[in-house]
């Protein structure tokens, strides 16, 4: 079958999709790796609509089958933001340490059963065909009282998870992509990917 292309910039994500992929036959390639090279304007007012626009436009200038995805991180307490802006909560080039810090400080005085949060990941496909899916994916837990932990990314250091007793900056990789938002999206997208293909041919 042809390639996949996955409509983003991050080589981790393609890392990530391949390893769950391995086996099936499907190989998703980044837009670098297609030759394309166009910014898609996220400006949907959900996770859902975010990667949808992206998977579609970006079908749409390559003719190949295209995966987006969009994540975030939403605070109850703070009625869901950062949501969709979590990237560009208090500015793009903000370190996350900052970030990070700004949240627990929002919630400073909050007790644990009212710092509750999750990340959400939203994966689409969009087919040459116009036929489009998205599949969303929750990771629950709650703001920790201070950062804790080195892996992962982003909003993980402040992200504790109860029946883990940690952050998910704790987590071994392999942990976090068993329990997480994207690892469980990544693989209800194999999923719908696998439909697809048998019954196309
Ligand atoms: P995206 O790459 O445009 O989807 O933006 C994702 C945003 O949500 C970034 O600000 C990330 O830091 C945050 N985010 C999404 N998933 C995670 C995660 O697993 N850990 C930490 N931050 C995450």
């Amino acid at each position: 079958m042809d390639k996949i292309i996955f409509a983003t910039k991050n080589k981790k994500k393609l890392v990530e999709i391949n390893e769950i992929l391995v086996g099936t036959g499907l190989e998703v390639i980044s837009m670098e790796d297609a030759g394309i090279d166009i910014d898609v304007v996220e400006d949907g007012s959900t996770f859902e609509e975010n990667a949808l626009k992206k998977a579609t436009e970006i079908m749409k200038v390559s003719g190949k089958i295209v995966l987006a995805d969009d994540s975030g991180l939403e605070v109850d307490y703070l009625d869901k933001a950062p949501g969709i802006y979590s990237a560009r909560f208090a500015g793009k080039e903000t370190s996350y340490s900052i970030k990070n810090q700004m949240i627990i400080d929002k919630l400073d005085g909050v007790p644990d059963e009212q710092r509750i949060a999750r990340f959400v990941c939203a994966i689409a496909v969009a087919y040459p065909n116009g036929d489009t899916k998205v599949v969303r994916e929750n990771f629950e837990g709650r703001i920790a009282y201070q950062p804790d932990g080195e892996n992962g990314f982003g909003y993980d250091p402040i992200f504790y998870v109860p029946e883990y007793e940690m952050t998910s900056a704790k987590m071994s990789r392999d942990l976090k992509n068993e329990i997480s938002h994207r690892g469980k999206a990544l693989r209800k997208m194999k999923e719908v990917l696998l439909a697809n293909e048998s019954t196309s041919h």
